[in-house]
């Protein structure tokens, strides 16, 4: 039998069906559950709707609908760009790109979509345009510049516009170019606006482009339920211990699956990434200092399972989107930052186990974003946030928002015996000298110049040969500092008592993956421990029956 709410329920086209099949989504999300029918019925819509719920097919559902319907009117018999879809990074776009490529599996010959987000030249973009793709994807300075130099119309073809992520749309200062984009539309069209918040800049981006929309703001919390996304806080006594802590955590098997670390600066990724490659961990980087198409290919290579750790920054500017609306047209953020950079927001890094906070976000905001990062569709995850004392403050406000009306804590304490690592304490020292300033300085000014080249390669060869694309690969080592091959494992005697049952099966597995294809898509981490326990949560308790029992004089 259906589930009650069922995407068959919806008057889908078969082929639409059939590709939702095909994706494995039993049922509608929340947000599709509530949009699609309103959407299907021609009301424009205005969507509060967090990240990872399944917000993008929430209007590509209804969008492809309405092209397939158009495109089977006999009346209807020239090509047009019918629909629009603004986005505000490059990143996004390539994501929802891929979204609407996925739901349109089986009808890809009768209905179209280009993105054109990227930076690539603009006379590399008008063939594609020229052709007149049914949905056009992109961001507002792009399109904006395609309208004026006559290599896109909308004018008379119109009739679909979303903005994604719009809260965004305006915090990366395409106000203008938004106000601008709406003089070459028609006077009527269907609109979605589709925003994590509803700050005033969205409020006034509703006034300009949506007709008596249906605002639907659901009733769910801004991260999944605590059954599926398990958070923490780890309190570090001193800067050295969180480095300690993460060594650990990942040496020894206690993090599993793939995981994403944001750090709060450019160079401070580079630090954790030298750091880690000490100990012969691979990690690769995600920052606005790398050509989009790297960045691109990081995120999809990582999608793909060729690597299992990104050392993400978080920009700052994420959290403060007033002060980036004064960017003006073009202009590049400081010291050459791609200001459309958002790792936090809007990207589906798929199948992630375990967010760690090595540096905690700025702001409420920036924790959600970055916590939503896991935990995504119906996978579980954990989010971890390591915090020193000067760090306390922020992170009490961030719990605090979390918290609302409930007396709960959001962040559990994580129960994180120090004194059982201790062992490792040395090796640590060891690694954290040899990333020196100047390494970092140099792994820094090198990886950016390899990923400009290699920029170039992805671009022009990738393009002629997609199945190469695998071959090229991110997270290789930078090299800063002879590494000293000791420290590639954890001999038997540092590793904490308590820990040997659990960790020994998964590093020696870890030794025979390497022989093994990619890691696979299904989410591996926390719930697939031996024995089906979580490694994080059995280290976790374990640690403290162990106290329990000691403190009564007993042994376990
Ligand atoms: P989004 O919020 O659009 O970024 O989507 C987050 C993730 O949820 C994507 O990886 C989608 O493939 C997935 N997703 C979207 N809709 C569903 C659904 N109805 N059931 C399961 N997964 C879904």
């Amino acid at each position: 039998m259906e589930p009650e709410s069922s995407f068959a329920h919806m008057g889908l086209d078969g082929r639409l069906l059939q590709a939702i099949a095909e994706l494995g989504w039993a049922k509608p999300t929340l947000i599709q559950e509530k949009a699609i029918p309103l959407a299907l019925e021609g009301k424009d819509l205005l969507a509060r709707a967090r990240t990872g719920s399944g917000k993008t097919a929430a209007y590509a559902i209804p969008l492809i609908q309405h092209l397939l319907q158009v495109k089977m009117s006999p009346l209807v018999t020239e090509q047009a760009v019918r629909a629009l879809v603004l986005v505000p990074t490059k990143e996004l776009g390539q994501q929802v790109l891929q979204m609407i490529r996925q739901l349109m599996a089986y009808c890809s010959r009768d209905v179209r979509v280009a993105d054109i987000s990227g930076q690539v030249d603009m006379s590399a973009q008008r063939p594609i345009l020229m052709e007149k793709p049914d949905v056009v994807v992109g961001t507002p300075s792009r399109v904006l510049a395609h309208l004026q130099g006559h290599s896109l119309s909308l004018r008379h073809s119109l009739e679909v516009l979303v903005l994604d992520e719009a809260d965004l749309l305006f915090s990366f200062g395409f106000e203008e170019d938004l106000k601008n984009l709406l003089c070459h539309f028609p006077k009527i069209y269907q609109s979605f606006l589709m925003s994590a918040t509803f700050s005033e800049e969205v409020q006034a981006l509703k006034e300009l482009v949506l007709h008596n929309p249906v605002t639907l703001k659901l009733q769910e919390s801004q991260l999944p339920e605590a059954a599926q996304l398990c958070q923490y806080q780890i309190r570090c006594a001193t800067e050295e211990d969180k480095f300690l802590l993460l060594y650990a955590l990942l040496k020894l098997g206690l993090v599993r699956g793939k995981a994403i670390l944001f750090v709060s600066t450019v160079e401070r990724g580079y630090r954790l990434k030298l750091f880690l490659e000490q100990f012969s961990i691979p990690a690769c980087v995600l920052n606005a200092e790398l050509p989009v198409q790297s960045r691109c290919h990081i995120i999809s290579q990582f999608n793909r399972g060729f690597f299992d750790y990104i050392v993400a920054t978080d920009e700052q500017v994420l959290a403060e989107p007033v002060a980036r609306a004064k960017r003006k047209k073009g202009a590049k953020s400081e010291k050459g930052k791609d200001p459309e950079y958002g790792v936090a927001r809007g990207i589906d890094f798929q199948n992630v186990a375990t967010v760690i906070n090595f540096d905690p976000p700025a702001s409420v905001e920036s924790y959600i974003h970055r916590a939503g990062r896991t935990a995504r569709a119906d996978n579980p995850g954990t989010a971890l946030t390591f915090v020193t004392h000067p760090e306390c403050p922020l992170l009490a406000k961030i719990e605090e928002a979390l918290a609302g009306e409930s007396t709960e804590p959001v962040l559990s304490p994580y129960q994180f015996r120090m004194e059982e690592v201790e062992g490792l304490r040395y090796r640590c020292r060891d690694a954290m000298r040899s990333v020196t300033k100047q390494a970092i300085k140099e792994a820094r000014l090198r990886e950016i110049k390899e990923e400009l080249l290699n920029s170039e390669k992805l671009k022009t060869y990738f393009e002629d040969n997609p199945h190469d694309l695998r071959l090229l690969r991110h997270d290789r080592p930078l090299h800063p500092a002879i590494i000293k091959p000791h420290l590639r494992n954890v001999p038997e005697y540092l590793v904490p008592p308590t820990l040997r049952a659990i960790t020994q099966a998964p590093l020696n597995k870890r030794k025979r993956r390497k022989h093994l294809a990619p890691s696979s898509s299904r989410p591996r981490g926390c719930f697939q421990a031996r024995g089906g326990r979580n490694p994080l949560r059995s280290f976790q308790y374990m640690g403290r029956r162990r106290r329990h029992l000691a403190s009564k004089g007993e042994t376990s």
